[in-house]
């Protein structure tokens, strides 16, 4: 690729014609921030879009890709169930082979609901929780995302959470506490004050969505006491550290149990499953009809068997270490290229999923409110550079390594990182 922008003439055209038919020409909101590529096909961890330019890719289809792009046993096991029946309406074996995969792999959770979406596993799980305690309230936390729905969208407005979308209904979040996240006393004072009348505790164990920002040691220790001596369902959100850290997700990562948790993303190899996984006091219910979990996708066949053979590649073929040492090497190296150019750049996180903004390399990050003291709209701004030099990036700074990833991905994605900055200079 040329250091000049490359040309996206035809991404442009069908770009205009999306929008003929699809508000922003996108089918998520999420992509609205993103330049507007439509991809031609993709292999390994490459895109390629319709004008022919190739991309590196971080962004993983927003994290499902763990395992690359179409893993080749994935996309097969699918296929051939996929040619006897799609959804049937009553139940398939591979269901029982996908559940017992799941809560094998996790080990802690007695059963499992899939689903298809996050969102709708988040709504599941509280109401799981509210079903259990027979109380209404829930907190959560500034910065973690649970989905789009009324009762878990926020955005910060002149410093305080709220709705962030229009048609939202304030009083959806009328039984919401938002607390800042990583301040056990936080916690502990809310516990203290409505502890009887709170529901459930819903956090990302590792607050991926914004700035990748690891628990401060002993904070979900603490949380997890705090919810068992106040009777709270603590509900870790793992749609995407499950799988990602590790087979046991963030709770074996960390060492850490919760009372229920939400998986997604990369449990199905790219395909769209969702799970809600809990103890089987909790997650019972479901199963007598007292509590209602629906869904005319749940649970189809071709989904099924993507978590059975994606869970599979997983067991047989840990995919762990060599994220590991990949992300480990990336961020290493980007921070090696940043310091070369002089660029303020701060790059954090996990190997498996990392952040990137500029501001001071040593800025103490443990919350949304210090991830503002960085310099994220300048990230924003780099981001679409780094995608005109062919690195498929998120412009909120998240990057996901995959199992794809190897020396050569990483060597280019470093020429290419090079030159964007010093396009940047
Ligand atoms: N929870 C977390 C932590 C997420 O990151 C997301 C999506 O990114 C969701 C829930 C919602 O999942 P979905 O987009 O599948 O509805």
């Amino acid at each position: 690729m040329s250091d000049a922008v490359p040309q996206r003439t035809r991404s442009n055209e069908l770009h205009l014609k999306a929008c003929e038919r699809t508000p922003g020409g996108v089918h998520s909101n999420i992509r609205l921030a993103a330049p507007k590529v439509f991809f031609d096909h993709a292999e390994g961890a490459w895109l390629w879009d319709v004008d022919g330019n190739s991309y590196v890719d971080y962004v993983l289809g927003q994290g499902p890709n763990l395992l690359g792009h179409a893993p080749k046993s994935v996309v097969e096991a699918v296929h051939e169930v996929s040619e006897h029946g799609l959804i049937l309406g009553g139940q398939h074996s591979v269901e029982i082979v996908a559940a017992e995969s799941v809560c094998k792999a996790l080990e802690w959770p007695d059963m499992i609901r899939f689903g298809v979406t996050g969102t709708e596993m988040v709504q599941a799980a509280i109401r799981a929780a509210r079903a259990a305690t027979g109380r209404t309230k829930v907190v959560r936390f500034e910065g973690h995302y649970h989905g789009w729905l009324d009762n878990m969208l926020v955005a910060p407005r002149d410093g305080v959470w709220g709705v962030a979308s229009a048609g939202q209904l304030g009083s959806h979040l009328d039984d919401v506490i938002i607390l800042p996240w990583n301040d056990a006393e936080a916690v502990a004072e809310t516990l203290r004050l409505y502890g009887s009348r709170t529901a459930a505790i819903i956090m990302e164990p590792v607050m991926i969505n914004s700035g990748v920002i690891e628990p401060l040691p002993g904070y979900l220790e603490r949380v997890r006491q705090l919810c068992t001596r106040y009777g709270v369902v603590l509900i870790f959100d793992e749609v995407i550290s499950g799988f990602r850290l590790g087979l046991a997700g963030a709770a074996g990562y960390y060492g850490v149990t919760p009372d229920l948790a939400t998986y997604g993303k990369a449990m199905a190899g790219g395909y769209g499953v969702a799970a809600l996984a809990g103890a089987a006091e909790l997650m019972a219910p479901f199963g007598t009809g007292e509590i209602t979990h629906a869904g005319t996708f749940n649970g189809a066949v071709p989904n099924m068997a993507a978590v059975a053979a994606t869970l599979n590649l997983m067991r047989d073929d840990p995919p762990y270490d060599h994220i590991a040492e990949q992300g480990t090497t990336l961020m290493a190296e980007l921070r090696t290229l940043a310091a070369k150019h002089a660029v303020p750049l701060r790059v954090a996180g996990l190997p498996a999923a990392f952040h990137i903004s500029f501001g001071d390399p040593n800025t103490v990050v443990t919350d949304h409110r210090t991830l503002q003291h960085l310099d994220l709209a300048r990230y924003e701004e780099f981001a679409g550079m780094l995608i005109d030099h062919g690195i498929w990036v998120a412009p909120r700074g998240v990057w996901y390594v995959s199992a794809a990833h190897g020396p050569d991905e990483l060597d280019e994605t470093l020429a290419r990182f090079d030159k964007a900055l010093i396009n940047l200079l």
